[in-house]
């Protein structure tokens, strides 16, 4: 299944620093992307781009 997001406050990649709202797959420095993150959006329509997330266990 392709999760498509279409908008940031919806997205699990959004990270708010106070009063910034950062998207975490534009922003390198913000990663790793947490775990417990498991309903991951595949596309950002708004960026339109793929997300592909790899975890390294
Ligand atoms: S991935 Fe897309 S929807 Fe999610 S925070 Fe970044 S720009 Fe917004």
């Amino acid at each position: 299944m392709v999760l498509v997001i279409t908008k940031c406050l919806e997205c699990p990649f959004l990270r708010r620093e106070g009063n910034e709202r950062l998207c975490v797959i534009a922003t390198p420095p913000m990663r790793p992307i947490l775990a417990e993150e498991n309903d991951r959006p595949m596309w950002c329509k708004l960026r339109k781009e793929q997300i592909i997330v790899r975890d390294f266990k």
